[in-house]
């Protein structure tokens, strides 16, 4: 339902949450964000309201300057902490935050059960992650490679933010069907599937197109479409009345 993701030099984690609660006008059932610190890749995430996820936290060391946040509106599995976003990969190298629906996740499922995947949620987003990671696995490429050959695979609607933590300086996303807006600050990158969350940070805004995928890489933004093409994207300079 709702996306909110950040790399640069500002806390992720309180800028995630005031994101999400901007993005609360569209309706959810629970709330997560996934934050790469000194210790790991972390998930947390709680069925309820954005201020719940807020004090469940209460104490935590949350000091990150990238993560992403999600609120859910259910599609997949029933509202609960499980299915609440962001979602692992099995090693927990990858966590991913998806708005929309994979049709064919049933026949993905079952291939990687096959192969010895676990699966902790019944959400359709978790395959999509899972897929992703074995595609990387077996081709050995880049994860944005392996999220454009999932892309050619999976059949849906979709809006993804992936963390890697094995790659503290990147995020990626990709969108098919729903939407996904980048905010180009000064050295910094704001993801959200509308422009609310954005607008107070920067008026440079890319509307990522469908097919297309975003890989922020120490700094550096890169689009390219489903045909491994690097597009040059039109940043818009938007005004909005928050
Ligand atoms: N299909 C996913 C789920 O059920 C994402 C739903 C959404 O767009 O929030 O978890």
């Amino acid at each position: 339902c709702g996306i909110v993701a950040y790399i640069g030099h500002r806390e992720a984690y309180p800028l995630i949450i005031k994101g999400l609660k901007r993005l609360e006008y569209r309706g959810y059932d629970s709330a997560g964000v996934a934050l790469l610190t000194d210790t790991g890749l972390n998930v947390y995430k709680k069925k309820g309201k954005v201020s719940d996820l807020e004090q469940s936290l209460g104490e935590e060391q949350l000091s990150s300057h990238i993560g992403i946040g999600h609120t859910r509106w259910a599609t997949h599995g029933e509202p609960n902490d499980r299915n609440a976003h962001p979602h692992y990969s099995h090693t927990q190298k990858l966590a991913i935050i998806h708005n929309g629906i994979i049709e064919n996740y049933g026949a993905i499922k079952l291939n990687l059960q096959n192969k010895g995947y676990a699966f902790h949620s019944d959400t359709d987003s978790e395959v999509f992650v899972n897929f992703i990671e074995d595609i990387q696995k077996e081709t050995y490429c880049s994860l944005e490679e392996a999220v454009r050959l999932a892309m050619q695979e999976v059949v849906g609607a979709y809006a993804i933010v992936l963390i890697n933590r094995e790659e503290p300086g990147t995020l990626i996303a990709a969108r098919k069907g729903s939407p996904l807006v980048i905010g180009v600050g000064e050295g910094e990158y704001f993801f959200a599937s509308d422009a609310t969350p954005i607008i107070e940070y920067t008026n440079e805004v890319i509307y990522l197109d469908d097919f297309q995928i975003a890989v922020v890489r120490e700094g550096e933004l890169t689009v390219k479409n489903i045909e491994n093409i690097v597009l040059s994207p039109y940043i818009q300079h938007i005004e909005l009345e928050l």
